[in-house]
């Protein structure tokens, strides 16, 4: 469906819980209050939303978090979620921490990719970047990945001071193994307002260095706003996404669904539409419908990062879904 700028939207992301079992520096500070469990969408609420969404012509999707992986059930709400009619590409994104068991039913439901986070490729800096030990966890949740075949591109914050030795190794994957990595700036969001980013410029310099002949692929990958660069000695591709510096609002595509049922149309903005009125208190499908087609109507024209506005979103980026 088009919002009134003529863009057409047609992916949505969906948060399934604001709750992680890590604590990116960027993303997450320690004193996030959890949302009380009635107020986060049961699995069935979600799927409604997904089938008004999927009739307005938003057919791709995306499930995030928090992390999506340790709300139970997460894995059985994307089998239904891909069975709804008229949904076209099933995706997820996650840290990884707990993908490795995952993997064969993920295989099994035909999800069409996999978006996995990882700002370091040591141990000791993925401890010091996450709060937790668990690089080798995550490590194996990629490999397992994988060897099963899924289609897999990984996020990499670039934040100045912080991973930026990190930037090269992780770059270097996608010379060792057929995946994507993508490197996005930090953006100032929630504690991601501490952070100086890596600008996509920078990253790109860099990579020409260690890259000569790197060259831009034109060719469509996913519904993302990432810029892609290939190279001979490269099996996957090096995405930059440079929202902050760049920004790329004319082409945006995409709504969210946060895990408490507010659909928020850009990330930038706190505005959001709350369907849980619709959903919890008689509301049938062509109230959900209509409730969508005017937040899309709604939609901003861009985002004002270089701004410190009063409408500028105050909610973590765990609390948002990325
Ligand atoms: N827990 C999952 C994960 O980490 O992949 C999914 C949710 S996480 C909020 C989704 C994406 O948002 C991740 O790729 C993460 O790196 C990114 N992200 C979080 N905070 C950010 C920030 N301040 N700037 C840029 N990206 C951010
Ligand atoms: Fe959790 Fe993902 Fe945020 Fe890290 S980026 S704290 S893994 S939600």
């Amino acid at each position: 469906m088009k919002d009134s700028f003529g863009r057409d939207v047609e992916y949505m992301r969906i948060s399934v819980t604001d709750r992680c079992n890590l604590r990116c520096k960027y993303c997450m500070p320690e004193d996030l209050p959890d949302i009380p469990h009635p107020e986060i969408l049961r699995y069935e609420e979600i799927l409604r939303v997904c089938a008004a969404a999927t009739r307005l012509g938003i057919r791709n999707f995306r499930v995030t978090g928090g992390e999506p992986l340790v709300r139970r059930g997460c894995v059985d709400f994307i089998r239904k979620l891909g069975e709804l009619p008229g949904v076209g590409k099933l995706m997820l994104t996650t840290n990884g921490v707990s993908l490795e068991r995952c993997v064969p039913e993920l295989v099994e439901i035909g999800i069409d990719s996999v978006n996995i986070s990882l700002d370091a490729l040591d141990r000791e800096n993925y401890r010091m970047i996450t709060g937790y030990d668990v690089f080798a966890d995550v490590y194996r949740g990629i490999m397992a990945a994988l060897a099963a075949g899924l289609r897999v591109k990984l996020n990499c914050v670039a934040m100045r001071g912080v991973n930026e030795e990190q930037l090269l190794p992780i770059a270097k994957l996608a010379a060792r193994h057929p995946l994507d990595v993508r490197f996005i700036e930090s953006m100032p969001i929630g504690a991601g307002k501490g952070f100086d980013p890596v600008t996509g410029k920078e990253i790109v310099a860099l990579l020409e260095k260690h890259f000569p002949g790197l060259e831009e692929d034109r060719e469509r990958r996913g519904f993302g706003p990432a810029a892609y660069y290939m190279h001979k000695d490269l099996l996957g591709r090096i995405g930059v996404i440079d929202a902050v510096s760049h920004g790329f609002c004319e082409s945006c595509n995409r709504i969210r669904l946060t895990s408490d049922g507010l659909l928020k149309t850009c990330l930038y903005y706190s505005e959001t539409v709350d369907l849980k009125p619709i959903l919890r208190r008689g509301g049938d499908d062509s109230a959900l419908e209509m409730a969508i087609r005017e937040a899309v109507a709604h939609k901003k024209e861009k985002h004002l990062f270089h701004e410190d506005r009063q409408e500028a979103e105050g909610r973590k980026m765990s609390q948002i879904g990325g």
